[in-house]
């Protein structure tokens, strides 16, 4: 649904006329004004002070992300000293007293570390660093042990209070994380007993948790939720399931339906689930929840929060290409939202409402919809915030229930950067409600959202308009449980055929012919072309999606990336000649008119690979003719069909067949169009031999000096020092090395890990392999597939073979099947080695543990090849000096290094990797068309006319 239809049907429903919301404000009022009731300790005293838009915000909160996790001192200092020299403390007024004395601190810290004593202060700083996130942990962690916390609980805990304990971690990334976790809250569970609520979340129990894994993790997760709910049972507690990302929302709510309706868990009220306001789709989440309580005649406990992954949904649905976002994007919508759902669930027969909130607005809207009933549901706070509103409330008679996390303070720093962020943010109530004027916090989100048509934030772009002068490419929502259903029963593979290019010669004929006039067009009519063909990509998306499977073997995911990227290319290079290819008048003395025009060189030969058959078959086609030339392209030999495909729609959509020819064949018959004298470019994608036998064919050639674009290989690498996190590092090592099963020329190949650091990466890497599943491309829980064809599988198997002679398996993957195109992911750690010459392409990570990763860089650099590299570390100092360091077109810090998009990461390298300019870059259509100048003496007849009439200026 979009927004705007979301929020009027929002508007329509709202459960409270004015005369309530009238009196809901006044309440509201009346909690903030009790004494005591808004003050906060002096953490969040502290944290108000901090406007997390400052570069103080960002970097008290990097420190808090980073700084206990750092294993080793002298890393943890290097962290601190960036941390503190890159804000100004000074400037920031500040609000409070509490802010202004850490300020003052901070800034003594930084001059301390700037001064000669520093060696000794160094130390100093960091204990009271230390000391300091120490406490700030204190503040929003119960415990670090659930013993701890219950003794913390017992001696906290007031009357109408009740702990619901938040075992803290990170989602698993192995199998063996999830069965620590298990084990863990069942740990709780026992020593809980009776006393309170335990949230479980369910990506702590699987490390699959994703709609396309269903296969794989329903039975399993079923089972161990279950397993959970009847140990809760049997101590009679409570158990919730927390919410997560909405798209794990389908799958969280067909694992409850299953474990509710269980014939063990019959007589049982326990069992409950959070929803999130901010989701447009939580009132229907709501009536699932009410239905499949009544169907299994249970009281389901639903807490009601306005939702904790706000950001990051933004920022998936925009990178996915999701049409729609999830979420409200204003606010005040999410608070709407919030009243209209609370209404439902305490409407609902089967639903004991709970409500999460700091606001005191909305907790006072929730009273008015109870009509005073104190016991009609429970409302929630978050250990250590907002203890004031909930104080009132006690006062009043509601039962509070506290949401406390507990865990060691190492794992707890994503649940504190959450905090640090709804404390710092200024939309935040509590920040609004701390402040000498109350209104803004208590404006009603009825009269705000009603007062317009409602509208999205402007300031938010939806995936489709991420881009100012094109549309982007959209694509499914591979979590939602049916869309998903529906796209696999979609995709075929469609019959096609095709013929080897016999004559060579009459194709380059043909595409001399037809240039000149298709030059003429001009660049808007070619532009146009080319968005008709991405129209028809679209269009034809089940056909691709299948072809790339079947003659690809790609993956699903690896699938749709392609799809869109293709589609991408063809739009942009069409807004690029649009803008850049219009004639450029200079500036130069009167009496002479100078225009620069751009034109297409004339006959281009486009040779693509076959690791992306249609992203950069394509890519490269739509460079050379939206620039003005006519195009040759051969495929690879062994993806002839997406090719054929590919053009047949591009002749569909309007481009003439002379001016776009498929040439399809092997390495000879690529040599034959290389080695032609009458083309004018080359653009070549493939293995660096292949560019050179390309450049040595041109230099040889006796026609006209053409340009050869090139793409080649790279020995790509990734850099993880001891300040990275390591569960961020080891998805994206996953990622960079296994994706596509290592057939991308930007995937990792060797991995550079700091000794300090190496245990801990290793180990996870190790567990996150163990979880990859090698199979067909056509399942959707399948993370690697096969390789291309018997050659390069055989070629990969010989060089692991080569490897494992001198270095030690870390770990290599299972596959079940027969198929000898199959080549299970490895990584051995080759540390004592050489580092690799040349890239083996497969799913193979040569893993290298360095005491100096400066030194590691520069020997890979020696090696002469330049395409990506990948970094992770929370050093901002490092950052900077690797990227000056770093031989490599594309560098990618804290991030996969794989997956450039078309327009925002322009793709390629230098040195042994390419020539330049970059694929989907500004640059690009330079390259491919050529200037032609006129300068036009418009003076010749007799005089300068317009000179000759110029009036005085005085
Ligand atoms: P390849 O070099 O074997 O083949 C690429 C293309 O060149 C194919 O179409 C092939 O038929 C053609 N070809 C082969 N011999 C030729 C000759 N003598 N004259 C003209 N054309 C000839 O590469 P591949 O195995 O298809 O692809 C994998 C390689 O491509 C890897 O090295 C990878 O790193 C590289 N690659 C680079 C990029 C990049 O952007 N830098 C992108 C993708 C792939």
């Amino acid at each position: 649904m979009n927004e705007t239809d979301a929020v009027q049907t929002l508007l329509k429903d709202y459960p409270l006329d004015d005369a309530a919301r009238a009196r809901v404000r006044e309440r509201a009022l009346e909690w903030l004004e009790r004494p005591a009731a808004h003050k906060g300790e002096m953490v969040e005293q502290l944290l108000h002070g901090f406007d997390l838009g400052s570069a103080e915000g960002r970097a008290m909160m990097e420190l808090a992300e980073a700084y206990l996790r750092t294993p080793d001192a002298a890393t943890r200092s290097l962290l601190l000293r960036d941390k503190l020299t890159q804000a100004a403390w000074q400037k920031n007024t500040s609000d409070n007293k509490t802010t202004s004395i850490a300020k003052s601190l901070l800034r003594m810290g930084r001059g301390v570390l700037n001064s000669p004593v520093r060696i000794v202060a160094g130390p100093i700083a960091a204990l009271t660093t230390e000391a300091g996130m120490g406490q700030l942990a204190r503040h929003f962690v119960l415990g670090e042990t659930i013993d701890e916390a219950l003794k913390k609980a017992q001696n906290e805990g007031r009357e109408r209070e009740i702990f619901s304990f938040d075992i803290l971690g990170e989602g698993a990334r192995t199998e063996g994380a999830a069965q620590a976790y298990f084990e863990n809250y069942k740990h709780a569970i026992a020593r809980v007993s009776g006393t309170g609520n335990i949230s479980v979340k369910l990506s702590a129990l699987h490390h699959k948790f994703e709609e396309t894994h269903r296969a794989v993790c329903f039975v399993p997760m079923v089972e161990r939720l279950r397993e959970l709910c009847l140990l809760a049972k049997n101590h009679t507690m409570n158990l919730t399931v927390d919410a997560e990302e909405e798209r794990r929302l389908d799958l969280m709510l067909d694992i409850m339906e299953a474990v509710s309706g269980d014939a063990t868990l019959t007589n049982w009220n326990g069992l409950g689930c959070a929803v999130q306001a901010y989701l447009k789709r939580t009132p229907e989440t709501i009536d699932r929840l009410q239905n499949m309580a009544k169907a299994h005649n249970r009281i389901l406990w639903v807490r009601l929060v306005k939702g904790a992954y706000w950001d990051s949904e933004i920022k998936y649905a925009q990178v996915m290409g999701h049409a729609h976002f999830p979420v409200y994007t204003q606010k005040t919508y999410t608070d709407l939202s919030y009243m209209v759902c609370a209404h439902k669930m305490l409407q609902a027969s089967h639903i004991y409402p709970a409500f999460g909130s700091h606001n005191a607005l909305s907790l006072s809207g929730v009273a008015e919809l109870a009509q005073g009933n104190v016991s009609a549901f429970e409302t929630q706070r978050l250990f250590g915030m907002g203890d004031g509103i909930h104080e009132a409330m006690r006062a009043e008679g509601y039962t509070i229930g506290v949401y406390a996390p507990v865990g060691p303070h190492h794992d707890l720093l994503p649940y504190l950067v959450r905090r640090l962020l709804e404390n710092g943010a200024n939309t935040s109530f509590l920040k609004l409600a701390s402040g000498a004027d109350m209104t803004k916090a208590l404006r009603d989100p009825y009269e705000r959202a009603g007062a317009q048509t409602p509208v999205p934030h402007p300031a938010i772009r939806p995936a489709a308009h991420l881009y100012p002068d094109r549309l982007n490419s959209l694509a499914p929502v591979l979590g939602h449980r049916d869309e998903l259903k529906t796209l696999l029963a979609h995709i075929h593979a469609p019959a096609i055929s095709v013929t080897t290019a016999k004559d060579t010669d009459a194709l380059v004929a043909r595409a001399l012919k037809a240039q000149k006039p298709w030059d003429k067009k001009g660049a808007d009519h070619r532009a146009g072309l080319l968005e008709k063909l991405a129209d028809a990509l679209v269009l034809q998306q089940h056909a691709f999606l299948g072809l790339l499977q079947d003659e690809g073997g790609k993956t699903i995911a690896d699938a749709i990336a392609e799809w869109r990227e293709a589609i991408d290319f063809c739009r942009f290079y069409a807004a690029q000649a649009r803008s850049i290819l219009e004639p450029h008048t200079q500036f130069g003395p009167d009496g002479e008119r100078n225009i620069t025009h751009r034109e297409g060189r004339g006959a281009f030969v486009c040779i693509s690979p076959w690791n992306f058959p249609l992203a950069i078959f394509l890519g490269q086609i739509a460079a050379a003719l939206t620039a003005g030339n006519s195009v040759i392209a051969k495929p690879a030999e062994q993806t002839p069909k997406i090719a054929q495909f590919a053009v047949e729609l591009a002749h569909g959509a309007g481009i003439p067949k002379d001016v776009l020819i498929l040439a399809h064949g092997d390495g000879k018959t690529g040599a034959a169009l290389t080695g032609h004298s009458d083309i004018a470019g080359v653009a070549f994608t493939g293995s660096y031999e292949v560019g050179k036998i390309i450049q040595r064919a041109l230099a040889s050639s006796p026609g006209p000096i053409v340009p050869l674009i090139a793409e080649t290989a790279g020995l790509n690498a990734m850099a993880v020092d001891s300040s990275a996190l390591p569960e961020q590092a080891v998805d994206d090592i996953i990622l960079s090395a296994f994706g596509s099963a290592g057939q991308r020329c930007s995937a990792l190949r060797i991995l550079l890990v700091e000794d300090k650091a190496a245990a801990r990466i290793l180990d996870l890497l190790k567990g996150a392999m163990a979880g990859l599943r090698v199979g067909p491309a056509s399942d959707p829980a399948t993370d690697v597939s096969r390789l291309i064809d018997l050659e390069a599988a055989d070629n990969v198997r010989k060089a692991i073979a080569n490897l494992k002679s001198s270095g030690a398996v870390l770990h290599e993957c299972a596959y079940a099947g027969d198929d000898a195109r199959f080549v299970p992911p490895i990584a051995i750690d080759m540390t004592g080695q050489n580092f690799p010459d040349a890239e083996i392409f497969g799913p193979v990570l040569q893993i290298y543990r360095v005491p100096n990763l400066e030194d590691a860089i520069r020997t890979i650099n020696a090696r002469g090849y330049a395409l990506t590299f990948g970094v992770h570390t929370r050093l901002p100092g490092r950052e900077a000096a690797l990227f000056d360091l770093i031989e490599a077109g594309n560098v990618y810090i804290n991030r996969s290094m794989i997956g450039a998009t078309v327009g925002v990461q322009p793709f390629g390298g230098h040195g042994r990797s390419g020539t330049g300019p970059k694929a989907g870059g500004y640059q690009t259509l330079y390259a491919y068309s050529r200037e032609k100048h006129v300068a036009t003496n418009t003076a010749a007849a007799g005089g300068n006319a317009s000179l000759v009439a110029l009036q005085d200026s005085l």
